[in-house]
């Protein structure tokens, strides 16, 4: 790993050192960070003050100091005298500082670096070289799918001379990006793996978009690629076929390729045959899926043409595995909370993991427990991989240890106190008590061979096999694309009010605290009192007040809605008894809703006037809610009360000391009123998927699957279910699914208005909706018990459910039962 003075860095990345340290201060850096959060070791870390949007980490250099980190690099004035014993950097970019630093690392190595990019495949065509190659090499690759702008420099100031081989991936969402990422990563071998329409928004064609990637390999000597894609193949050699690159195009249907692979599909694997340097070759892989072929297809051409080929290596295609490249969060049993992470072992990806395990924990305090593998580290001996791994163990504050594997066992000596070993994962299941395990947070991080999803089902909490997957990437994607519509000054507030639309409280508003949002809404006193207990510091709206929790809300600082001069009343005698002052509150006007809200201009006159003159409460916001948003049938009404609420508001605002925020719009506004956001906009049922426009596609956000408890045969003239309604005129196959009526599966569904999707098709349901279980017609289809079905989610769309059902997305969601356990997905 890379080891500089501070004075050094300044010097590399063109910045000005500035320091109240005097002269010889000269910090040693040892590792980058750009996430506040998670910094590892404090003394010798340089934090990069990253400017975004909506994020900027110059924020957080006061806490930083305070934890000890002494060095950083910032593009923002600072006061020095606030920092005594700190070095600063001071650039035009921290972004650009990061990936020029790690362009010098990157120049001091010489072995190959292969670079990959593409629409798709990325990391699974990485992830699988390293499969197949790193027993005769030492790789060092990207973390996860590090390919950005950030995660490619981060990625690359890990290289070192202990190393054979570097693979990393690019990824680009903008156009200008990949000279960046080229200079960095500095390719020798080039990769590009297919090319879709992923990231197009901001390019006009994909020609562009692929001129762009191209740029990634402008400097290195082979630049690998599927013939059968035309476009790439025709602009590559415009690009680069009169210069010396050495172009490999490989291909399934041309044999005069430079290597023809002839692929022969069987029932579960793929035969591939080829002839190289006049040998012939076979191997099996276990996929006949068009793209997981076309990924082993660029793992080949990577391999021979670079001659790393040897039988080894081979013999190591029959064992390839999907990869699975999320994180999953699950409850656990005895309320423990379980990550679970298999994907792979090693010291740059446990660090993350264990980033991630912190900062799920961090206003919590649970103890945190590991459970290990053998690391796969290349070049590090036993002891200097404990030293390693206790490190880290250290630095994220984990509480005990569980290690599994041989070479964890054998230096079981190494590790401190809160140790226990076991040499495979058999022998630990042996001698699993679930007693062990009591809330806590669990982190699972094994490479795939030791199969931890085995743990996994142990320390699983058992519910039915029914479960609603909430992706909170696209949960972030959707606020983004919102956000992109509003000013930036425009604040905003997410309505996580039942249950967040019915994905989960705590787990959504960590998520939406990190993205910096200003307010979250919430509809009784005790949901915001759980975000509370659960470390949430975001200012909380409470939108249906009840007089016996004011005291608690006081307390909680939950600030309410409120809506006439009698609420106001009784909150301002809680605030009397509990002597605060200046306490935020919220006044509902009403302008055409005909729900809660403040009506007369006069009742609202005296309590403008009284609230300041009374000091103990401040006038945070005035609002409003717009009754039919979404309909163009209604949009006169929806003028109409936009300026019966500026009428109502103005003389409020007008009468206070503070600065009062002012807003109306709730999703569907926000899509379609964007000249009425204010201050501050409302944002709910968007954020979970359901655009009202199509100006505006949110992203599916949960997932509602269940598994086929069983498959049977109904003869003639039989009957299925209560009622007996579902009437079988031919011989029918019908699968059983554990769902019903009180999982929120509404009985509307009953009888075919519903469908369900398995196996890339849709099956009616056949009669009615029981409690706990539904039956569906599967006739023709070859189905069986534990095969997976989607209720709802990319196929069984929200909307259409709704629906057959009669009724709106909003009822579906915050319908589906709290015993359907919620699983969260975070790419
Ligand atoms: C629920 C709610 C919203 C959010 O509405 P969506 O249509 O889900 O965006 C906004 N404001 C108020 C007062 C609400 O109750």
């Amino acid at each position: 790993m890379a080891v500089f003075g501070a004075k050094e860095i300044a010097g590399l990345v063109n910045g000005v050192l500035k320091s109240a340290a005097g002269p010889d201060f000269n910090p040693t850096v040892q590792s980058v960070s750009i996430d506040s959060r998670t910094i590892a070791d404090v003394h010798s870390c340089l934090f990069f003050a990253l400017k975004g949007v909506r994020h900027n980490g110059h924020q957080y250099l006061g806490d930083l100091y305070q934890k000890g980190v002494r060095s950083f690099v910032i593009c923002e004035p600072v006061d020095l005298q606030k920092y005594p014993e700190a070095c600063f950097v001071q650039v035009d970019d921290s972004l650009e500082a990061l990936q020029k630093l790690a362009s010098v690392v990157r120049s001091r190595h010489n072995y190959p670096v292969l670079a990959i990019t593409g629409s798709n495949g990325k990391t699974i065509v990485k992830e699988w070289l390293y499969d197949l190659l790193h027993e005769t090499l030492k790789i060092i690759r990207s973390p996860k799918s590090y390919n950005s702008q950030v995660g490619v420099p981060l990625s690359v100031w890990n290289m070192s001379d202990q190393f054979e081989l570097a693979i990393f991936e690019a990824g680009i969402s903008m156009p200008g990006e990949m000279e960046k990422l080229a200079e960095v990563i500095q390719p020798t071998i080039g990769i590009i793996t297919n090319l879709g329409e992923a990231h197009q928004e901001n390019f006009s064609n994909l020609s562009k978009k692929l001129d762009e990637k191209l740029k990634l390999f402008a400097q290195c000597g082979t630049l690998i690629y599927r013939k059968e894609q035309d476009l790439v193949a025709g602009q590559i050699k415009q690009a680069y076929g009169k210069t010396n690159k050495a172009l490999f195009a490989w291909s399934t249907s041309d044999e005069t390729a430079d290597l023809f692979l002839y692929m022969h599909p069987q029932a579960h694997s793929t035969r591939i045959q080829f002839i190289w340097n006049g040998r012939e070759y076979e191997l099996n892989v276990p996929f006949t899926d068009f793209a997981s072929l076309e990924n082993v297809g660029h793992c080949l051409a990577f391999i021979f043409s670079s001659g790393y080929a040897c039988d080894s290596v081979l013999a190591a295609f029959p064992r390839l595995q999907a990869v699975a490249m999320r994180l999953e969060l699950k409850q656990g049993i005895n309320n423990c909370l379980l990550i679970n992470d298999y994907y792979n072992s090693d010291i740059n990806s446990l660090t993350i993991a264990l980033q991630f395990l912190k900062s799920q924990s961090l206003n919590e305090k649970r103890p945190r427990c590991l459970i290990l593998s053998d690391i796969e580290q290349s070049g590090f001996s036993g002891s200097e991989l404990a030293q390693a791994v206790n490190r880290l163990l250290n630095v994220y504050e984990v509480d005990r240890l569980i290690g599994i594997g041989r070479r964890l066992y054998l230096n079981r000596e190494l590790f401190g106190a809160r140790a226990q070993f076991f040499q495979s994962t058999g022998e630990f299941l042996a001698s699993f008590r679930a007693s062990d395990f009591r809330n806590e947070h669990i982190l699972l991080k094994g490479a795939r061979d030791f199969r931890f999803e085995r743990i996994a089902s142990v320390l699983q909490q058992k519910y039915h096999q029914t479960q609603l997957e909430v992706n909170l990437n696209n949960l972030v994607e959707n606020l983004n694309r919102y956000r992109a519509r509003l000013k930036p000054e425009t604040k905003i507030t997410i309505m996580v009010k039942a249950f967040s639309y019915g994905s989960g409280t705590v787990e959504i508003a960590r998520a939406l605290e990190f993205q910096q949002v200003d307010y979250l809404a919430v509809a009784v006193a005790d949901e915001g009192i759980e975000l509370r207990q659960a470390g949430i510091s975001t200012p909380i709206l409470v939108m249906n007040p009840e007089e016996h929790s004011f005291e608690m809300m006081l307390e909680y600082r939950l600030e309410p809605n409120i809506y006439s001069t009698e609420v106001y009343e009784q909150f301002d005698r809680a605030a009397r008894r509990m002597a605060v002052s200046d306490f935020p509150i919220h006044l509902k006007l009403e302008t055409g809703m005909h729900r809660l809200g403040f009506s007369s201009a006069e009742e609202l006159e005296q309590i403008a006037l009284r609230v300041p003159r009374e000091g103990r409460l401040r006038i945070q916001s005035v609002f409003s809610h717009l009754a039919a948003s979404d309909s163009a049938d209604h949009d006169g009404f929806t003028r109409e009360q936009y300026l019966r609420f500026k009428q109502l508001s103005t003389p409020v605002v007008a009468n206070q000391p503070n600065k009062v925020i002012r807003h109306i719009l709730n999703s569907a506004g926000i899509e379609r009123f964007g000249d009425y956001q204010m201050e501050m906009v409302r944002l709910g049922i968007g954020l979970y998927g359901v655009s009202q426009s199509d100006v505006l596609q949110a992203e599916t956000v949960a997932r509602w699957t269940t598994v086929i408890s069983q498959v049977k045969t109904v003869a003639e003239g039989e009957t299925v279910g209560y009622g007996r309604k579902g009437k079988v005129t031919t011989p029918k196959q019908v699968a059983i699914i554990p769902v019903g009526y009180a999982d929120g599966y509404d009985r509307r569904l009953s009888n075919g208005a519903g469908k369900v999707w398995i196996a890339g098709r849709q099956y009616p349901i056949i009669g009615n909706i029981c409690m706990d279980m539904s039956m569906i017609d599967v006739t023709g289809a070859d189905v069986q018990a534990g095969e997976s079905v989607e209720l709802m989610g990319e196929h069984i769309r929200l909307t259409d459910l709704a629906d057959w059902m009669g009724t709106i997305p909003y009822e579906v969601l915050t319908g589906i039962s709290q015993r359907v356990r919620r699983v969260y997905i975070q790419e």
